[in-house]
């Protein structure tokens, strides 16, 4: 990829550099993840208007010299903006977490048409009102699976048994998969999960992030879930997102607000 290119693009994060520049780094479907240049874009707001704030879905123009790190910007066109992420907090914060996500665990350049897709669909989901909880769920199963990080979860990784669907299952980070009661053996960090939660993880590794509406996951489901999910992409990127503490964070605070709920409804 050199000289003048065009693709269609979704801002993952923009921040200020210098006077009046910004450095914003896209996942387009042509090129992967792709990082650039918007000279001017602070002064100016001509060119590119405000569409080079994150969850913006753009057609791009950029211009790329063999040989440097970072493209140079030269036009950004609105598509689509998922305006409801920009006035509900949670939303918000779950698509800044998935934002990151998608950030951290793909490449600069390396083209994923899947990926590329996943993220848009699960825009549109979330700025539809789809719920949160099982999109998440889903969006990160769905990228694990498509980056070729998804844990095992059909057998135990050690002795290859199905489990009987009755008893609990454990879960290990470190083996990326599910282990049986037999060969759960010394390792501290291992999480019991459900067979039924497992089967949630393993449904929303193959479905379409679109369908995930269609699903409706238990809380105690979606709790176990959580856990296996946390902990396995922690374990993955090897620290804790930013976005993923603020999402905490809100959660906490609407799950009080939910028990005050209770507490004082009549
Ligand atoms: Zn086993």
């Amino acid at each position: 990829m050199t000289g003048h290119c065009a693709a269609l693009a979704v801002v993952l994060s923009s921040i200020d550099y210098g006077e009046s520049d910004k450095i914003v780094t896209f996942y387009t479907l042509e090129f992967g993840k792709l990082k650039g240049i918007a000279k001017g874009a602070k002064r100016s707001k001509k060119r590119f208007v405000n569409n080079l704030e994150p969850f913006s879905y753009i057609k791009l123009l950029f211009f790329q010299k063999p040989g440097r790190d970072l493209v140079m910007l030269e036009q950004a066109d609105i598509i689509g903006r998922f305006d409801s992420l920009l006035t509900d907090i949670d939303r918000l914060a779950f698509g800044s977490y998935c934002l990151e996500l998608l950030n951290e665990m793909t490449p600069e350049g390396q083209i994923n048409q899947k990926a590329f897709e996943l993220l848009l669909k699960f825009l549109v989901m979330l700025d539809q009102g789809a719920n949160i909880r099982t999109l998440v769920v889903f969006f990160e199963m769905r990228l694990l699976s498509i980056l070729g990080y998804h844990p095992h979860l059909d057998m135990c990784v050690v002795c290859k048994k199905i489990p009987d669907g009755v008893n609990k299952i454990f879960f290990s980070s470190a083996k990326s998969g599910i282990l049986c009661f037999n060969c759960r053996g010394q390792e501290k960090s291992l999480i019991l999960a459900s067979p039924g939660a497992i089967k949630f993880l393993m449904l929303a590794a193959k479905t379409d992030v679109d369908k995930a509406d269609r699903i409706a996951m238990p809380d105690w489901a979606a709790e176990e879930c959580k856990k296996v999910m946390d902990d396995f992409l922690r374990y993955q990127l090897g620290k804790e997102l930013k976005s993923k503490r603020f999402l905490d964070k809100i959660q906490a605070m609407g799950e009080g607000q939910e028990a005050i709920g209770r507490t004082y409804s009549p």
